[in-house]
């Protein structure tokens, strides 16, 4: 279960990732929402990280891992990320399957199916100021790529560079989603916080996946 080891090593570096930029995010949330963003994400990713190594232990494959894993996340981290993180995570899990080594088509599908059920639930649109304007471009590059024939590992770098851009550029719209919709002009100036956390952890687990 090679596939389900680099899944699991891909949550542990998601929560260590999180814990180190909890403050971080938290202050980026203050400025326009409730300030709790660092707060659920690491919860989050913490419940994910146990779900998954207890569901490794059980002898799990890579996608029912990170079904186990969403469930927890969604469960634990409370706040709209933490639904939709954990929702996008099961729907992820659910389509990478448990094969050992999923295709590179695979991957990016993968991918696709937890921006669809995010936006499924969270009803977004690329420019209301949320965590899908870091993640549509990152999906669309990922799979653009991936299908000219890129490696996985070059095709999901080029995309995180893509979603970090992205993130940073949210620093100029005003959101239309969400608690931060009521205080919209503060936002002014900031990037989004579920923009920039889905950028950083995007880019901290390709290597797993590579
Ligand atoms: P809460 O807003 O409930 O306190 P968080 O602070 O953890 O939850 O998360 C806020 C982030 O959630 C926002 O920065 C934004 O990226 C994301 N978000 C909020 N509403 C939506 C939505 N409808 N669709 C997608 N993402 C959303
Ligand atoms: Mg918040
Ligand atoms: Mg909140």
């Amino acid at each position: 279960r090679a596939y389900a080891a680099q899944c699991l090593n891909a949550l542990d570096t998601t929560s260590s990732l999180l814990r180190a930029s909890e403050s971080m995010l938290g202050d980026m949330d203050a400025i326009a929402g409730d300030g709790d963003h660092g707060r659920g994400m690491v919860r989050g990713s913490a419940a994910a990280n146990e779900a998954a190594a207890a569901a490794f232990e059980r002898g799990a494959g890579a996608g029912s891992l990170l079904a186990a894993a969403g469930d927890a996340w969604a469960d634990k981290a409370g706040g709209t990320s933490g639904v939709l993180w954990g929702a996008g995570l099961r729907a992820f899990g659910e389509r990478l399957g448990d094969a050992e080594t999923p295709t590179p088509v695979v991957l990016a599908a993968s991918v696709r199916a937890f921006a669809d059920r995010i936006a499924e639930l969270g009803k977004a649109e690329i420019g209301d100021k949320t965590m899908m304007d870091a993640l549509l471009p990152f999906a669309a590059s990922l799979e653009e790529r991936i299908a000219s024939g890129a490696s996985v590992g070059d095709a999901w770098s080029a995309a995180a560079d893509v979603a970090r851009h992205a993130a940073a550029a949210t620093a100029d719209l005003r959101p239309l989603k969400g608690r931060a919709r009521p205080l919209a002009e503060k936002s002014l100036g900031t990037p989004d916080p579920g923009a920039t956390s889905l950028a950083m952890v995007f880019a901290a687990v390709g290597p797993h996946f590579t």
